[in-house]
């Protein structure tokens, strides 16, 4: 924005003003810039454009889950899920928002709608920090506060878009922009090993998880074809996580999405305990929704409380994660636009 601002014959300080008028306030038009010289304001309108997503339908479950399906510039469509938690007196206390990095996804993850769509395009930082201003914006409209939490779930593996995720990360936890804790930032991904390196470099502040969902190499790689390579196998994966837990301190979260009859038995909690053995971490059970056709069912709850006894016992934390906003389609790996034109 500096550099803007001076490319037009202004100071550095008005690129800085300019910063906080988008990202800090939600400008959407250069005229709203008050305290911007009228003349620097009539060159914006002649020389930039400011793009926001357009939201074409916003859908909420019964659990108050809401889906926004926005528009971008380019006319493909993304998916963005504002999820609120709420304390036992009914008030909102932690309103999070699940964003998309990409539309569609090229990891071909066989439980995974979004999977489906294969890769089309990346997500400019605009365009994913938009969608949490947007979601920000129902939040106040709907429980009268802002969100408190960003994850990298949705459409899409963000370190695949990784300059793009960055600066969207850095706009989200800038001062003069959104403002928000990196701490209460999660960056989800599929175990691209040698990112998982560089964010640790990069970012050290923003939160990881990684998406394991089988815990042997043989099991992971026949539903996670990224599995496949050397360079992004186990063995691979632990030495990324290993290096992430040390450089950062933090510990990371394994996401594991519990299938019926494949990953569910007593072996696959034991092979489950040594990884999450591999460095301070959690593992986060999740129930999975049934996307039609793919053939995954969701195990019963006999056998994730036997899973988790077992795990317990070997000393891992383990949460549960009951999918939400079932009824609209907006749980985990479900994410994809329906009739999506490529
Ligand atoms: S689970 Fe994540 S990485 Fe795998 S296909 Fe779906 S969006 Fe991509």
């Amino acid at each position: 924005m500096e550099a803007l601002a001076q490319s037009l014959g202004q100071p550095a300080y008005r690129g800085r003003q300019l910063f906080q008028w988008l990202y800090g306030k939600g400008a959407t038009s250069f005229e709203a810039m008050t305290n911007l010289p009228k003349s620097f304001r009539q060159t914006l309108t002649e020389t930039a454009t400011i793009d926001t997503l357009t939201q074409a339908t916003l859908q909420t479950a019964r659990d108050e889950t809401a889906k926004g399906l926005f528009t971008l510039t380019s006319g493909r469509q993304i998916e963005a899920v504002l999820i609120p938690d709420f304390d036992d007196d009914g008030t909102a206390k932690r309103l999070t928002v699940c964003v998309s990095s990409q539309v569609g996804c090229a990891m071909a993850c066989s439980f995974c709608a979004t999977g489906l769509m294969g890769f089309q395009q990346n997500l400019t930082a605009g365009e994913i920090f938009d969608q949490v201003w947007q979601m920000n914006a129902l939040a106040q409209e709907r429980y009268g506060r802002g969100i408190t939490n960003v994850v990298f779930m949705g459409m899409g593996e963000p370190l695949l878009n990784y300059e793009n995720v960055l600066q969207s990360l850095d706009v989200l936890t800038h001062p003069d922009g959104f403002g928000l804790a990196p701490r209460r930032i999660t960056v989800s991904t599929v175990g691209l090993a040698r990112r998982i390196k560089q964010l640790a470099d990069d970012r050290p502040r923003v939160g990881l998880a990684v998406s394991l969902h089988a815990p042997t190499d043989a099991k992971r790689s026949s539903i996670m074809p990224v599995n496949r390579a050397a360079a992004t196998d186990l063995a691979a994966l632990k030495d990324a996580i290993q290096y992430y837990t040390r450089a950062t301190g933090r510990r990371i979260t394994y996401e594991y999405c519990m299938f019926h009859g494949f990953n569910d038995t007593a072996e696959d909690a034991r092979h489950l305990a040594g990884v999450a053995a591999w460095a301070p971490s959690k593992v986060n059970l999740i129930m999975y929704n049934p996307v039609e056709g793919l053939g995954f069912e969701r195990t019963s709850e006999a056998q994730l409380n036997a899973f988790i006894r077992i795990l317990v016992q070997r000393g891992v934390t383990v949460t549960v994660r009951r999918s939400r906003g079932q009824d609209i389609d907006a749980a985990c790996g479900q994410l994809a636009v329906r009739g999506a034109d490529a």
